[in-house]
Formats: C-alpha cells, structure tokens, sequence
C-alpha cells in the first residue's frame, strides 16, 4: 500500500490529513498516512506555551506566540470553508480574534476531522532521504518519550512544519556589550516585561508593530524603531520614534546611521524567521529566502527535482484552508 508521510500537525498539517480524511469519507481509496509531530498536541504555531528556547527533551520550542496576540487578520479571510467560525462557537464572533479563539477553532475542526489516530505525538523528524533506484523514502523519527529512534519507508512526503519558528538573528556591532535583555520576537512571551523601560525593536514588519505597540500598552517608557528599508508609516504615540538601521551598540547607547543615538533599557529584534528543514537532505531540502512569495503557492510547493515531496504553507503563517 502507498505509504504518505506527514511532518507537522499545524493548520498544514492538519488540513492535509482533513483533505485525506474527507476524500476516505466520500468512499475514495486512500493511501496509508503517518503523521509525526514534535510537540504533544496538534495546531503548530498556535499552542502557547511559557517556554522559549528548547523544551523538556531538549527540542527547539516551536512556538512564537505571546501572551497577548491577536491576529493581525480579519477572521473573515482565515475561515475554513468546511467549519465556519460560527458552526464552531455557535454564536457570531468578532473580525480580528486572540490567539486562544484561533486556537480552539483549529483544534475543533481538526477534532471533528476525526485524524487524531494518524498523528505519532512527540515524534520529531530527524532524518529524510530518497532512495532513487527503489523510489522510496526513507525517514528516522525520534520518539521523544521513550527516547528512541525508528526509520520507516515511505512513498510521498508532505512537509508542513511552517516557517515561523527559527529566528533569523543578525549580528550588529557591539550588541555584546549591551548589559540590558537582547531577545528575538521568537521568545517574546510578555510584554509586561517591559515596563517602564526604553525598548529598541528591530524591524518594521508585523512582529516590529505588535511587540512595540504592546510594550507602550502595557507601560514601556518609548519604542524607538529602527528599520532597514523603510519605516512603518503609522500616527504613533509621542513616544514612539522611527529610526534607520542600527549602526553600533556601546553599552546603553545605540547609534543609527544617521548619526543620532539614544540610552535604551533592552532589545527586541523583530527580524523575521528562516526557512529550516534540518532533517531533509540536501536534494529535497527547500532552499528559500525568508519570505517566499509565487503564485499558487498558497496551498504548498512540490520540488521540481523530485514531485513526490510538497511543502505546505510556505507563504504565511495563516493556512487554514481547506482541501
Ligand atoms: P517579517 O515580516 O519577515 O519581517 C522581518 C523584518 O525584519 C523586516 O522589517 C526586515 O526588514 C527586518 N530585518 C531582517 N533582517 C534585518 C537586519 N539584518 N537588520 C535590520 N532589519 C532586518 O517577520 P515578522 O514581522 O516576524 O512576521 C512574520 C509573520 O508573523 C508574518 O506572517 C506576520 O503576519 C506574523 N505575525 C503575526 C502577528 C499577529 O497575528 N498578531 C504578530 C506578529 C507576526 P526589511 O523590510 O528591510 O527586509
């Protein structure tokens, strides 16, 4: 029997095994699927959790979520087109949800998908690799729980472990006399951290807007922003401050290319994620800069060397199509 792996039980993955699901339910012959995800419960990016860094088997923390994160898109366009935000909390709710509303749909539509049974929890994937005279892959899990390894075979790969997890960490000179906290949007988990302090965020894209905005809400002292192409063009608060890109930090003092400098209390960098597919080797490993944009992508990308591997929701963070 044709045998599918799925890596990643997020909105990607989940919507993958719906997909296969559906298709079993209106009598169609299906392959045999395995799902494996390293956390211990489906939705990805979606599960909160107070960790940053590796987790309790020493993995790295797949989560970016922060305490206070709303999504920065209307419901509207987030939709499933097979479960209605209003088939799931019986009532209408508002356009632009927190975190925890998004997470409950995904988990009752991935509940209801009735796919639990094909998900290997606590299963990260180390090691993938094509077999081109038995057209076969072959694939090494390690079961986290009981601390061991497998390999199994397999005849298609669907990769659906997302692209919002693996910082992208640029270096900037002297940020390592800095004596305040230096931390990537990655492990920003509460802004009330930051109270009362000045804050540097890096970037001007959607994390760099949240975080500096909810550090203000929650008492910053001042958001100074610097940006490397070009600034967010809001009405700020008065003390919020745009400034260029980050020319060198000297123990409290950060200095921009233009000359001017300022005594900040910590630093966020707001600087984006990479592309990161350790476990693939190199000839279906996914090269792609930090975002990746092409028609048609929204539903996921099949290599051109080998059409039997798909990426899935290479484009952004909200894929909760359905299929
Ligand atoms: P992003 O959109 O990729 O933006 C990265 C930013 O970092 C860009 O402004 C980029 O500048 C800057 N940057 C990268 N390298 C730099 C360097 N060496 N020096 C200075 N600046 C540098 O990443 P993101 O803002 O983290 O957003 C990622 C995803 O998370 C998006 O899909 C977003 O919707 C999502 N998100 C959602 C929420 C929410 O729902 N509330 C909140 C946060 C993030 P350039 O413009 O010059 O490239």
């Amino acid at each position: 029997m044709t045998r599918v792996a799925v890596i990643g039980a997020g909105p990607s993955g989940i919507s993958v095994l719906h997909a296969f699901k559906s298709a079993q339910n209106k009598g169609a012959g299906i392959p045999e699927i395995v799902c494996f995800e390293k956390q211990n419960t489906w939705g990805g990016l979606w599960n909160f959790t107070w960790r940053t860094g590796l987790d309790e088997y020493g993995e790295p923390v797949h989560s970016s979520m922060y305490r206070h994160l709303w999504s920065n898109g209307p419901k509207e366009c987030l939709e499933f087109a097979d479960y209605s935000f209003e088939e799931h909390f019986g009532k209408p709710i508002s356009s632009y949800p927190p975190r925890e509303v998004l997470a409950d749909y995904i988990y009752g539509r991935a509940e209801k998908s009735g796919i639990r049974n094909w998900i290997h929890f606590r299963h990260a994937a180390r090691w993938i690799e094509y077999h081109q005279e038995k057209k076969v892959f072959s694939v090494i899990v390690h079961d986290l729980v009981n601390d061991c390894q497998k390999r199994e075979l397999f005849d298609f790969i669907i990769v659906a472990t997302g692209h919002f997890s693996t910082p992208n960490v640029p270096e900037f000179k002297g940020i390592e006399t800095f004596p305040g906290r230096v931390l990537h949007a990655h492990d920003f988990r509460d802004a009330r951290e930051f109270t009362d302090q000045a804050v540097l965020i890096i970037g001007s894209s959607y994390s760099a807007e949240d975080i500096g905005s909810q550090c203000l809400k929650f008492g910053a002292k001042s958001i100074t922003a610097s940006y490397r192409t070009q600034p967010m063009s809001f009405h700020w608060p008065f003390n919020w401050e745009n400034k260029p890109q980050l020319n060198k930090v000297e123990d409290k003092t950060v200095h921009f290319c233009d000359g001017s400098k300022k005594a900040i209390d910590a630093i966020i960098l707001c600087t984006g994620y990479l592309h990161h597919f350790p476990f693939m080797r190199d000839d279906i490993r996914l090269v792609a800069t930090n975002r990746l944009w092409t028609p048609g992508l929204y539903q996921g990308i099949a290599l051109e060397n080998n059409p039997r591997v798909m990426y899935l929701g290479m484009q952004d963070q909200f894929h909760l199509y359905s299929v």
